[in-house]
């Protein structure tokens, strides 16, 4: 299961979302409970829709300064010099580029299985091989297998916590992965869904000149998803050369985006108070899961894995018919379906559903 791939179309587009349900190609139902992308059900916090709201007059200007004071507030909050930060228009952007930046079809792209698979759909495009490789039994990234995967590796990708499954890495894992890893290796640590749990961020090791890049993302926690802003931490000749790769149209971010995500960054209380709204709703769902008798993955982030014990496209066809639109799942695990945690009520709808599609009620 660890060999070298170059993916075939076929798995790339099953990858990249099965069918229109999943896709969201569609507009939802007005009644629609959205639990299949990972996003805040609570959007953005009053602040930040104060703040953008305040910006439309200014929004015919392209702000760069404004930009900029994300970029050094994001850099000073986590104690960084102000040059290790760039901002992009979504952490996706910068992920592209990073792959892009980092890998080559002589450089391979080393991924955890299963894993967010945007960096292995972009290798995909461009003729880098892809080395997956599976999760260790606790759901930790396997660092050991890694770090041996490809002598030639050009990035490793590490997702903390990881999307699918929710589970965390260790720091010390992590630690090691930098100290083993293949010389000519970056290693990317995307922390888009950090804020939900336990696991130290290792923005401080951005600092200390390791070959790390940490991505972060204001679509999750900081409920901004449509708003589109993400973040870069990493030294500046990496930063560097990741911006030569830039794509989408030059370097200005929309401004009202711009003035939400500061907002959102001057609030000390938003992180620790959805953090723990999330998990509060996140472990009473995965409690009663388990006790009626299926396996969730031990989540810190907002969505977990859950094993319906068929396959999990025809029971989420089912729930879609009754408006709850889940996740999907991976090619390594056809039997599991990613659930994001929505609001306490959308998650009483989604158990409803749930059990009337595992009774084969129509
Ligand atoms: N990284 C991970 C792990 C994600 O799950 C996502 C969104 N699903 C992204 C990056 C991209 O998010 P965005 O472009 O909205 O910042």
């Amino acid at each position: 299961a660890m060999g070298m791939d170059l993916f075939s179309e076929r798995e790339l587009a099953m990858a990249a979302m099965p069918t229109e349900i999943f896709s969201g190609t569609a507009m939802p139902p007005a009644d629609a409970v959205l639990i299949n992308f990972n996003e805040n059900p609570l959007g953005p916090s009053a602040a930040a829709r104060k703040a953008a709201i305040a910006l439309l007059p200014q929004s015919g200007r392209y702000l760069f300064p404004q930009q900029l004071h994300l970029a050094e507030l994001f850099a000073s909050q986590h104690h960084l010099p102000a040059d290790h930060v760039e901002v992009y228009p979504g952490s996706g952007v910068a992920l592209d580029a990073l792959t892009l930046a980092f890998t080559s079809p002589s450089a391979p792209l080393v991924v955890a299985d299963p894993s967010y698979e945007q960096p292995f759909q972009m290798a995909g495009k461009h003729q880098v091989p892809v080395h997956k490789v599976p999760l260790r039994p606790d759901f930790s990234h396997d660092v050991k297998a890694m770090a041996a995967a490809a002598p030639n590796a050009g990035l490793i990708y590490v997702c903390n916590p990881n999307n699918p499954t929710g589970t965390v890495t260790s720091r010390s894992d992590i630690e090691w992965l930098l100290a083993n890893k293949p010389k000519s290796a970056i290693v990317l640590v995307d922390e888009a869904y950090i804020h939900f749990s336990d696991a130290p961020s290792v923005l401080d090791l951005v600092a200390q000149g390791k070959d790390v890049v940490v991505l972060r993302t204001f679509s999750k926690l900081y409920g901004m998803a449509g708003m589109r802003v993400g973040a870069v931490a990493a030294r500046p000749d990496l930063l560097a050369h990741i911006q030569a790769l830039r794509t989408g149209g030059g370097a200005a971010l929309p401004v009202m985006s711009v003035a939400a995500a500061i907002a959102s960054l001057n609030d000390p209380r938003l992180v620790p108070t959805r953090k723990k709204i999330n998990a509060t709703i996140r472990d009473e769902n995965i409690a009663w899961l388990r006790k009626e008798g299926y396996a969730c993955t031990p989540s810190q982030g907002n969505c977990f894995m859950l094993d319906v014990k068929r396959p999990g496209h025809e029971v989420a066809m089912q729930m879609a018919s009754r408006h709850v639109f889940v996740g999907r799942s991976w090619p390594i695990w056809p039997n599991q379906l990613r659930i994001s945690v929505g609001t306490a009520s959308e998650m009483s709808r989604f158990r409803k559903a749930f059990s009337e599609a595992m009774a084969g009620k129509l």
